[in-house]
C-alpha cells in the first residue's frame, strides 16, 4: 500500500521512517528488556535498511542504527567508559554469506584463508570484567559500545565468575600489565529461564520474552539479591587488548581463559578449510535443541591477533569475525534441512 510506493519513489522517506522504527524497538529490546517484535522481524528491518544504505551511501548519516552498536546506557547503574570499544558482529544469514566473508577474509590475507576459531554463539549479553592485580574490580555492560553500565555488585553474584585470577594465569600476563579487561557473554540457562517465566505469569508479571532479555534484565537489577537468585551463568571468550598477554590468537586465549578461572564454552573448532567451518556450523545447529543454554548461531573469528589487527573494525564490528546466524528456533526443523542441502 502507502508503505511500499513510498518504499520505492523515495529512499530517503523510508530510510528514515525504517530507522525511527528501529530505534523504537531497540529501546523496548535494550532499555526495557522487552521486545515487542521478534528477533526476525527486527533483522528484516535492519536488512532493509542497510540495502538502501548501500544503494544510496548519501542516505549513511553517523547515528544510523547500521553505523552504531545496539544498545542502551540507563540511569540506574553509574556509567563505565570503555577503555576500549565493545562491538557488535556482522552476520551471514545463510551458508552463502558465511562463504562470501571467508573469501573476502582470504583476499585480505594474501589469497590463503587462515585458520578460523569457530565458537558457539550465546544468546546472552556481553559483559566485561576487569582485574587489577589479579583482583575483580568492575563488571559493565556494553551498553552502546562506548559506555557501558557498572553491573559489579551484581556480577559478583554469579557463581562462576572469578574474584580472584588463578595463579596459573599469571605468566602469561605481559610484565607490567596490573589491569585486564576479560569478555564474554552473561546468560541464563534455558531451565532456569523456563522457571522465571512460569514464576512471573503465576504471580501476574509479564514475563520474558527470551533468555537473552531476562539475563540482560536479571542483570540489571537494584537489589543484588534479585540477581544471586536468578541463576545466570558466564562463557568468557575475549579480552579488551591481546597485547596484555602473551598469547597470539583466540584458541590460545581461550584455553588461557580456562586457566585463569573462568568458565568457557568447550564447543570450540580451530578450522583450516571454508568447509571445515560450514561443518561446524551444520553441527552445532543440528544440536542446538540439546544444550542446556540457548545459542543463536557460530561465531567465525581469524584465529591470530596480528591478523585480526590487519584486518580491523568497521563502525559498528569487526571485519575479523561474522556470527554466522541460526534461524529462528520456530522454524528450526524446516530450516535445517535446506541449510544441510546447501
Ligand atoms: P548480536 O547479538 O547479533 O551479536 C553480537 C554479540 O554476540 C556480541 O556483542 C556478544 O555479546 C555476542 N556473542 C555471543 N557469543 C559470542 C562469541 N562466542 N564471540 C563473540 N561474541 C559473542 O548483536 P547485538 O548488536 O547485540 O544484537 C542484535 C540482536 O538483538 C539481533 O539478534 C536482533 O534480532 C536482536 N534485537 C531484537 C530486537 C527486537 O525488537 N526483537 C531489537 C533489537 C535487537
Amino acid at each position: 500500500g502507502a508503505e511500499l510506493a513510498s518504499a520505492t519513489s523515495d529512499p530517503a522517506a523510508r530510510a528514515e521512517a525504517l530507522r525511527r522504527e528501529i530505534e523504537h524497538h531497540s529501546y523496548q529490546y535494550y532499555a526495557l528488556d522487552a521486545p515487542t517484535i521478534s528477533d526476525a522481524a527486527f533483522d528484516s528491518l535492519m536488512r532493509e535498511l542497510r540495502e538502501i544504505e548501500a544503494a544510496h551511501p548519501e542516505l549513511v548519516t553517523a547515528a544510523s542504527p547500521t553505523q552504531r552498536v545496539g544498545g542502551y546506557v540507563g540511569e540506574q547503574f553509574a556509567p563505565v567508559a570503555h577503555e576500549q570499544r565493545m562491538y557488535s558482529l556482522d552476520n551471514a544469514m545463510d551458508l552463502g554469506e558465511l562463504d562470501a566473508w571467508m573469501e573476502r577474509v582470504a583476499e585480505a590475507c594474501g589469497g590463503m584463508l587462515p585458520p578460523l576459531c569457530c565458537e558457539l554463539k550465546i544468546d546472552g549479553s556481553s559483559i566485561a570484567l576487569t582485574y587489577e592485580d589479579g583482583t575483580l574490580v568492575r563488571a559493565a555492560t556494553r551498553g552502546d559500545g562506548t559506555t557501558g553500565e557498572d553491573v559489579t555488585v551484581n556480577m559478583r553474584t554469579v557463581c562462576d565468575v572469578p574474584l580472584r585470577l588463578r595463579d596459573a594465569a599469571r605468566p602469561a600476563i605481559a610484565p607490567g600489565v596490573a589491569s585486564l579487561e576479560l569478555r564474554g557473554e552473561v546468560y541464563m540457562p534455558k531451565k532456569s529461564f523456563e522457571t522465571l517465566n512460569a514464576a512471573a505469569e503465576e504471580e501476574g508479571r509479564q514475563p520474558f520474552a527470551n533468555p537473552r532479555n531476562a539475563a540482560a534484565g536479571s542483570l540489571r537489577q537494584k537489589d543484588p539479591a534479585i540477581t544471586k537468585m536468578r541463576d545466570l551463568s558466564t562463557f568468557m571468550y575475549a579480552i579488551a587488548d591481546d597485547t596484555a598477554l602473551d598469547v597470539e590468537g583466540q584458541w590460545e586465549l581461550l584455553q588461557w581463559l580456562r586457566e585463569a578461572g573462568f568458565h568457557v564454552n568447550p564447543d570450540v573448532r580451530l578450522c583450516k578449510t571454508a568447509a571445515e567451518v560450514r561443518g561446524f556450523c551444520e553441527e552445532c545447529l543440528r544440536r542446538r535443541e540439546t544444550l542446556p543454554y540457548e545459542i543463536d548461531g557460530v561465531v567465525v573469528k581469524v584465529n591470530a591477533f596480528a591478523r585480526q589487527r590487519e584486518m580491523g573494525f568497521t563502525a559498528r564490528a569487526p571485519r575479523w569475525a561474522i556470527a554466522f546466524k541460526f534461524p529462528p528456533e520456530e522454524k528450526t526443523t524446516l530450516l535445517r534441512d535446506i541449510t544441510v542441502q546447501v
